[in-house]
């Protein structure tokens, strides 16, 4: 309860601060109006509504690559469930691949200008010219409905719409089919996921196949139809279902896929299978199924006969696959729970020695982390593809580059880009294929979680490769940069600067989660709101908002301050510790009772030295604690016993500091004091502080030691840009304080 003498001395305060506040902006303010009407679908709570529903697409597709020509022809047939209380007269497909289609929004929207001394391979780029023949994009044979009638179809860029010939209602399916091929596209030409690499020295390709059937988009509750056309930049959004699908290649290519061979015996060796069923057991270490010798062997031939390779994945947003006759090939099994997931890597040896010691490893590791801190990995397998310079992910399959030297010798720096690379894919399996969130509308949900996790695994299982990536120290020269041309967090992948897009959507999330769990809630109450976010919305489709509110309803932290400024602004943390002063009770000569000993109210300094200090140098300014004057107790009988606060506080430091918001993101606080005795001392303070006044705070300390130094944010936890102005004794004045050594 509040007494009346605190009231009208905080009113007091109130007012003498008001006059100087820059205008208020709400920071700390609720989300209520950002955020969505919760609804029976996505409650207030950030969980799945009684009423939620989603789509689902299951695929039936047989798919023939030509090693000659590097064309992909393929039949699919979907069966469509409409569970939405909706009745469809039109579906919507992906056609992502029309991206390197004639006619393609990506070059006819690309701005930029012409430069001097432009290296070749980045012209494209820069300003979307053609530079390389390539003509890609989908041939779509044919749209049938299940009895091969044609249905009617219209191209919009790289979406399909296709007409129904009944209209769809809530509970039932259609069933339908689409024929189509295209050429694939070399990589080394296009930053592109997916794609094939040619080897010269002995002839051979190694193919990853992504975005390589049309799928269908996503409709829900949120916003119907996602058809936001795909520019390049942002990814994909994508319903579940489940896959069976044939791949016919060469028959001495290697396949691996999204889910599990349904016929080794036909395109395995009984060695192989030998191998393959040693290594669902073994869990030290990966077994290899084909070895490099046996895979540098076959780059020699080429076989002119095919093998058909069949793949069944369940309940998976999409499917990819890669093959090769330069496959090795090594796996093993993983831990997890009451599973036991086959960890597998394909590599050429081009990827050796590096690939063989540390792709399947990693794996492995990011299996374990990612299924503390989330949900056991539900999925059968999960391989990890050799290439020379992607990073890109799928169900059960990621494409992954870091390449040694020729001599086989590797840098530091390659060894940690493989390791990170393949836990982040690896990893991408929980964002956003299982925790399927919408990547094409917001990069950071898959990407910023991601890396935060990414970040972990690497800091629990390879501290000695732990560096600042995606951690609040690591931000700070983004956050740094200038303002107007920034975008906050909240904004669409594809509507940012290609530099922006990879802070924005991967590494400031990250940080600002790094910070969210190491600073403002502590690991215990994060990592369960987490994990909750995570089983809540698995094999579902969450946005924003429903991790926002999740993070906040199972934490009991108030977070509404937390996601407005780093999610929905581009300020930055600059705490600035403005103002010291250092006072101790006037003791010795006062007598309490004397009522001409009065100081005058308000007035702590006594007169003595005001305005800003910049040291401790002058000692502690004295105060005087009167007795409280009678009329503050009004009714009560009971009082304050005067003498026992002032024995209490007698002798003590009293430090009172000024804090400034100079950067505009309101911040916990961490400090920490250095006594004159040498020990430090580190203080919290959490974000409230900022609740009344959200530029500018007065807070005192009470310290039994003398302080010589306070620092603010002393382990870079806080991604502070500007760190001159968080010590005291200023940075400037202890210069000045040399300089006046040196000229006396
Ligand atoms: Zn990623």
């Amino acid at each position: 309860m509040k007494s009346l003498f605190s009231f009208v001395l905080l009113v007091a305060l109130a007012l003498s601060a008001a006059a100087q506040t820059p205008a208020w902006k709400g920071k700390f303010e609720q989300l209520d109006q950002v955020l969505p009407t919760p609804n029976s679908y996505r409650t207030g709570s950030g969980a799945p509504g009684v009423s939620y529903w989603q789509q689902r697409a299951d695929y039936v597709i047989n798919v023939e690559v030509d090693d000659n020509t590097q064309v992909l022809t393929a039949s699919e047939t979907i069966t469509y469930h409409n569970n939405s209380p909706e009745t469809l007269t039109y579906l919507w497909l992906q056609l992502d691949q029309n991206i390197f289609a004639d006619k393609n929004m990506t070059t006819e929207t690309k701005t930029g200008a012409v430069r001097d001394s432009v290296p070749a391979g980045f012209f494209g780029m820069m300003t979307g010219a053609e530079t390389v023949d390539y003509k890609g994009g989908y041939t779509i044979k044919s749209v049938k409905d299940a009895a091969g009638k044609a249905l009617a179809h219209t191209i919009n860029y790289t979406m399909m719409r296709v007409d129904l010939p009944a209209p769809l209602k809530t509970g039932e399916k259609f069933v339908f089919s689409v024929d189509w091929s295209y050429k694939e596209y070399n990589r080394q030409n296009f930053s592109g996921r997916g794609g094939y690499e040619y080897f010269p020295e002995d002839g051979n390709y190694l193919y990853t196949f992504a975005q390589w059937f049309p799928r269908m988009c996503v409709f829900d509750d949120y916003e119907g139809w996602q058809n936001k056309q795909f520019l390049g930049q942002s990814e994909f959004a994508l319903v579940f279902g489940n896959y069976r699908v044939r791949i016919t290649v060469p028959s001495d290519h290697i396949v691996g896929a999204t889910g599990t061979i349904q016929n080794p015996k036909e395109v395995l060796t009984k060695e192989q299978i030998e191998r393959l069923e040693k290594a669902k057991k073994t869990f030290d270490n990966p077994v290899i199924i084909v070895s490099q010798a046996e895979a540098t062997e076959k780059e020699k031939t080429r076989s002119a006969k095919k093998s058909t390779w069949e793949f069944y994945a369940e309940n998976v947003r999409d499917f990819a696959f890669a093959h090769s006759r330069k496959f090795i090939w090594d796996a093993q099994a993983v831990k997890v729970g009451d599973k036991a997931p086959l960890a597998m890597s394909l590599y050429p040896k081009e990827g050796n020695p590096l690939w063989e010691k540390e792709s399947t490893k990693a794996i492995k590791n990011a299996l374990e982390i990612y299924s503390e801190r989330t949900f056991i990995y539900p999925y059968p397998v999960a391989y990890s593809i050799h290439t020379a310079n992607q990073g890109m992910e799928y169900p059960m399959i990621c494409f992954n580059g870091s390449r040694p030297n020729k001599d086989g010798t590797y840098s530091q720096q390659k060894l940690i880009g493989l390791v990170q690379v393949v836990v982040h894919e690896v990893g991408h399996n929980y964002f956003p294929m299982i925790v399927n969130s919408d990547e094409r509308q917001w990069t950071w949900m898959d990407e910023g979680l991601n890396t935060f996790l990414e970040k972990e695994t690497v800091r629990v299982r390879y501290p000695e490769l732990y560096g600042t990536h995606g951690t609040p120290k690591g931000i700070v020269p983004f956050m740094k940069g200038d303002k107007s041309q920034m975008r906050p967090i909240m904004t669409n992948g594809d509507d940012m600067r290609y530099n922006e897009f990879g802070a924005n959507g991967y590494t400031k999330p990250s940080a600002a989660l790094t910070l969210l769990r190491e600073t403002v809630m502590g690991p215990e109450l994060f990592d369960k709101a987490f994990k909750e976010y995570a089983e809540r919305w698995a094999f579902k489709h969450p946005k924003p908002a429903d991790f926002f509110r999740t993070m906040e309803d199972a934490s009991g932290v108030d977070l509404d301050w937390f996601w407005r400024g780093w999610f929905y602004t581009t300020d930055n943390v600059d705490i600035e510790v403005a103002d010291v002063k250092w006072f101790r009770q006037r003791s010795d000569k006062m007598d309490p009772e004397s009522k001409e000993v009065k100081t005058k109210q308000g007035d702590l300094s006594s007169g003595k030295k005001d305005g800003p200090s910049t040291d401790f140098s002058n000692g502690p300014q004295e105060f005087s604690m009167i007795n409280t004057p009678e009329q503050f107790y009004g009714e009560f009988r009971s009082k304050i016993d005067d003498n026992a606060v002032r024995k209490k506080l007698e002798g003590k430091n009293i430090y009172q500091v000024k804090f400034k918001n100079v950067g505009g993101l309101v911040s916990p606080l961490v400090i920490e004091w250095t006594y004159k005795d040498g020990s430090k001392e580190i203080e919290r303070i959490p974000a409230e502080i900022w609740r009344i006044n959200e530029t500018e705070v007065t807070k005192v300390f009470v310290k039994d030691k003398e302080v010589v130094n306070i620092l603010l944010d002393p382990n870079f936890e806080l991604a502070d840009v500007d760190t001159n102005n968080n010590g005291f004794p200023k940075k400037a004045s202890a210069s000045k304080f040399d300089q006046f050594k040196k000229n006396n």
